[in-house]
């Protein structure tokens, strides 16, 4: 039986996790649940879970959910808890379904206690990548992928040997505005931005698969997980999205791994890795789907994907500055105070305008996010 602590249980990923769970009941145990402030979902949670702790960021939301079934578990409030139970809370694996720069911190907790760590929470790869990946050494920690393209390449480089990888190549579907003209983005609307052709997912990564964000954050976030270098990793476009990613190795084989675009595949392979079990999620019927069409990405209409190549080409903070500003853009947009357009302007600013620190420690990437923030947040 695991133990499961589930961050950011009320997200997309969190409830797919959380529909893994409940397949396996002899499996897993749910010891732990957060959200940020959605406490209705949580409470439902609760009842059916049954885990030990909660955590709701918001402290408010955190009384209330306390006065509603404060016999059932211990409700607990506040980022400061979210990282103590990740630092002290009894758990075997730690599912990272946080979005954005917040999933870092409970995330580096649990790597120091040598745990498994399924990650769903790509930021926290593209922002501080190297200090993670050594931690994981020295600790004795693991990742495991919940991304489904690096869920892919994990499952295509089993009994594989790293050295004979040629490329990783990673699929994107290209969102909803794959065939639209570079000038629709200016007017190009949060609904028509939200309304990803083949997945539901939260918020930010919706409008992150509509920039093309999303998969320059995947290029960075496959850097550190395979320990390979930004040439070996080549982008190509899959409408479908039923190839997750490939690899290729130094003989021209490529191996792909295939499947439905659902999550829950990828979220039980991170959870009962190296085992695979026997379940009845809906299969892949190819003469139904037919067609798989793969082409190349264009960078000039997808600016934000090539400002992703940019800013691990340049390593350092400058993969923790794009993150932030995208962060702080998305949010702009996503309340309507900029263009769609404007995403990418915004971080390229930021990119230009901030220092960049070579080899960072974990407090200058705080800090590096952190005047990121407050620089786009200022910008227009
Ligand atoms: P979501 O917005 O649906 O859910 C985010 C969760 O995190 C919620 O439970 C929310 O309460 C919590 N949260 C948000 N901000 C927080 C904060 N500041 N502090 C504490 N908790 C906070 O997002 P999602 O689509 O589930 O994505 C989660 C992560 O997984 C992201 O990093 C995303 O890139 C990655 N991911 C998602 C998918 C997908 O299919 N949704 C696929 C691959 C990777
Ligand atoms: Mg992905």
């Amino acid at each position: 039986m695991k133990k499961i602590l589930i961050l950011g249980s009320s997200g997309s990923i969190g409830v797919n996790t959380l529909n893994v769970v409940r397949k396996f009941p002899d499996k897993f145990k749910v010891s732990g649940l957060t959200v940020a402030s959605n406490i209705n979902l949580l409470e439902q949670q609760v009842k059916e879970f049954n885990p030990e702790f909660v955590v709701v960021t918001d402290k408010s939301k955190a009384r209330e959910l306390k006065s509603k079934i404060d016999n059932l578990c211990e409700v607990l409030s506040g980022c400061d808890e979210l990282v103590k139970v990740s630092k002290q809370r009894d758990y075997d694996i730690l599912l990272g379904a946080i979005v954005g720069f917040a999933g870092l911190s409970p995330t580096l907790e649990a790597i120091k206690r040598g745990k498994r760590i399924a990650l769903a929470n790509k930021e926290t790869l593209v922002v501080a990548g190297e200090i993670v990946t050594k931690l994981v050494l020295e600790n004795n920690a693991e990742i495991l992928p919940v991304d489904s393209e690096h869920s892919a390449i994990y499952q295509c480089l089993v009994g594989e040997n790293l050295n004979e990888v040629e490329k990783l190549i990673l699929t994107a579907s290209g969102g909803p505005f794959l065939n639209k003209e570079k000038s629709f983005f200016e007017n190009a609307t949060v609904d028509e931005a939200l309304n990803h052709p083949n997945w539901k997912m939260g918020n930010k990564i919706s409008i992150d698969s509509a920039t093309m964000m999303n998969k320059g954050l995947e290029v960075i976030e496959a850097h550190w997980l395979f320990g390979l270098p930004v040439e070996k990793i080549n982008v190509v476009i899959h409408p479908q999205s039923i190839v997750h990613s490939m690899v290729q190795f130094v003989d021209g084989s490529i191996k792909a791994q295939l499947g439905l675009p659902d999550m829950k595949l990828p979220i039980q392979y991170a959870l009962t890795f190296p085992e695979r079990l026997q379940n009845d999620f809906k299969r892949t019927d190819l003469p139904m789907i037919n067609t798989l069409n793969f082409f190349e990405p264009d960078f000039d209409r997808f600016e934000c994907l090539k400002l992703a190549f940019d800013a691990i080409k340049i390593g350092g903070t400058a993969p923790c500055i794009l993150n932030a500003a995208n962060e702080v853009a998305v949010d702009k947009f996503i309340n309507r105070k900029i263009k769609f357009s404007e995403i990418s302007e915004l971080i390229s600013k930021a990119l230009d305008k901030i220092e960049n620190h070579s080899d960072p420690d974990i407090e200058t990437i705080f800090e590096c996010d952190k005047i990121t923030r407050e620089l786009v947040s200022s910008l227009k």
